[in-house]
Formats: structure tokens, sequence, C-alpha cells
């Protein structure tokens, strides 16, 4: 079997244990003689399946309570446009400006009413978080959204923005599980699973139960509805079952694994060891400031366009696949998710040590 390490920003690296599991059930699940992709979303044994995923990650999150778990379809992009649909009472609200993704959540609550910028880190092509302690937000704004890990410019936000009483809305797709956050700090915490979690195709939100209502936009569809998914429990039409199954199976693993404390440290851990060797060598340069950078993407450049081509060849030949950096920044992005083994860290600044010996006359 010859896998290799993937360091893709998404879709993205799962468990391998996970993977195994689920070829070991294809062909029947459980006794059921049928695979999960072929049962009915309304039988029993696909019914144990959801409610199972739903508590295995309200354990794994600690999340209270008075907030409703849904798995939607339609990506994260979808969900830009649920944002406003769903919360937008004042037609207006706050959106710090820190990568690609937010720029396009906040191109899509334009559609819907006001979207003001709050914060931007533009200036210096995203490459740092904007201090967000004293921002200038409208009275009546109905939320301030952020993207709390950026997935293309590897920044994350290590305090949360001051929202000055305001509700907090946050697309955490690509530290999803990363880490232990405090749910009752945000009015909806959401993400697509594909970087972190599982297969494209599901978004898994985490609202507040007082945020879902009947009061939308006019001409919110049923279906981006919030009221419709929760009052269904996730299941007004057929969901992505198969995909719900296997972001369970991760959910399981990562208890196994000790939960998200655990698995804090271990990403901390590996993303010392990249950091540390960026930081030390003469060729390779992480392109974030220090006390802003993601544990979850690390992008790095040598500085010419050339001999970053020879890497990302060099390596993929090698078996560390998917290194080309996002086609906005260019240089090289290694996106170390949960399911990166640190072997294949330590593994990728071995071979990243060897180029830089080889390429420096
Ligand atoms: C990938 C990504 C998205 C877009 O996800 P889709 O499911 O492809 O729509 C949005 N936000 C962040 C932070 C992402 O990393």
């Amino acid at each position: 079997m010859a896998r290799v390490y993937n360091f893709s920003a998404g879709p993205a690296v799962l468990p391998e244990e996970v993977l195994r599991e689920a070829a070991d059930e294809m062909m029947d699940y459980q006794g059921s003689g049928q695979s999960v992709m072929e049962m009915s979303h309304r039988s029993k044994v696909y019914d144990n399946i959801i409610k199972e995923a739903e508590a295995d990650l309200r354990e794994l999150m600690n999340i209270p309570d008075n907030y409703k778990v849904l798995f939607l379809q339609g990506g994260a992009s979808q969900f830009f446009a649920e944002v406003p649909m769903n919360l937008m009472k004042n037609k207006k609200a706050a959106y710090v400006i820190t990568g690609q993704w937010a720029k396009k959540a906040f191109a899509e609550a334009k559609i819907y009413g006001e979207a003001v910028e709050v914060a931007s880190s533009a200036d210096k092509t995203f490459s740092y978080i904007p201090d967000c302690s004293d921002l200038d937000i409208p009275e009546d704004a109905d939320y301030v959204y952020i993207c709390e890990n950026n997935t293309i410019y590897g920044t994350k936000f290590k305090t949360l923005p001051n929202t000055k009483g305001h509700l907090l809305v946050s697309d955490i797709s690509s530290c999803f599980l990363s880490e232990p956050i405090d749910v009752t700090k945000y009015g909806v915490v959401y993400g697509g699973v594909q970087k972190n979690v599982g297969p494209a195709g599901v978004v898994i939100a985490i609202i507040r139960e007082d945020l879902i209502t009947d009061d939308v936009l006019p001409g919110t569809p049923t279906m981006l509805k919030w009221k419709t998914q929760a009052d269904a429990d996730s299941l007004y039409n057929t969901p992505p079952c198969y995909n719900i199954y296997i972001c369970g199976k991760v959910f399981k693993w990562l208890k196994k694994m000790g939960g998200l404390s655990v698995m804090k440290e271990r990403n901390e851990e590996k993303a010392k060891i990249l950091y540390d060797f960026l930081d030390e060598s003469k060729m390779f340069t992480g392109t974030v400031v220090k006390e802003d950078r993601s544990i979850m993407n690390v992008p790095f450049v040598t500085g010419d366009a050339d001999l970053d081509a020879k890497f990302v060849k060099e390596a993929t030949a090698a078996g560390f696949v998917n290194l080309k950096g996002h086609r906005t920044v260019g240089g090289m992005r290694a996106s170390i998710y949960n399911a990166m083994p640190k072997e294949g860290v330590i593994k990728l600044v071995e071979f990243m040590k060897n180029f830089e010996k080889e390429n420096t006359k």
C-alpha cells in the first residue's frame, strides 16, 4: 500500500484507522446487510449513526444544551449567505477581513444588507490578524463576523474580537476540532468538514437556540432557514448520509486519541517542528507574523518562484503531496491537520533540509 504524506488544505488527510474501518463496513454495516451509502436516512440504523455522531461531537466540544448542532449541505460558501438570511434583523453586520474566505462571506452579506468592514489585514497580504480589541462596530449591527483560521494565508485568531456585546459568528472550517473552544463565546460557529473533520459535502453549524427562529429575511429558501433544519434534526431532506457517518467515525477517533486538549498539544508540537525549521532556514521562510501563526496551515516561500516550483516537484516525487501554495499567495503551504502524523512533519522537514543543502552553493 503506497500512502503518501498528504498536505492538502482540503479535501484533506483523514485518519487511516477511520478509512480502514469504513472499508471493513463497506459491504455490510454492522449486520444490516447494506452499505451506509445504500440505507434509508429514515431507518433506525441510520438514525443511530447521526444521533451518535451528534452526541460524540457535543461531548468533544463540550457544547451546551442551549446550542443546536446542524449537519448541512452546500459547503461553507453557502453558509456565507445563510448567516445574513437568518441573522440580519437590522440588515447590518460587521466583518473582519482576514483573507479570501472572509472577503467572500463579506461580499455575500452585502447582497442582503449593509455589511461593514471593521478591520482588515489586506494591507500586508493578510499576513497578520488585525487588532480587534476596540473595533468601531455599528450600534445596531446584528453580528460580528470572523474567519477564525485563515486556510489560505495561515493566520489564526489567538484571541477572539471584542464584539462589545454583539453576537459573534465564526467560520472555523480549517481549525474545527483542532483544539478546544468555548462555544458559549459564539452565537454561531460553523465549518465545512473537508478540512479537518471528514469528506466534503457536510457543513456542521453550532447555533445558539434563540437565534433559530422564523424571523428570517423575506425570500429565504426553506432549506436555508436554520429553523427548518433544526426542527427536523438535520433530516428535513436526505442528508449527506455517508459523509456524516465518516465524520462520526472521526469523532470517535478523536475521543480515543484523548479529546481536543490532547489534539491541541499534538498539533502545537507538529507545528513547532515546522516553524522552528522555517525560523532557522536560510532558504525557506514563513509568511505570517509569529504571534498569529496557524497550527493547521503553514505557508512558506523561498523567495524564488522557480525554486518554489522545483521544491514542489521534487517533494511530490518523494511522496509529500499537495504542497503547492494557494494561487493567490504562491510558494508552498503545508496543511498539517489532526490526521497528519508527527512523523509526516518530521520527514517533510528532513526533506526540506536536504533540499536546502543541495540547492545552496
Ligand atoms: C475551504 C474553506 C471555505 C469554503 O468551503 P466550501 O465548503 O468549499 O464552500 C470557507 N471558509 C474556510 C475557512 C475554508 O477553509
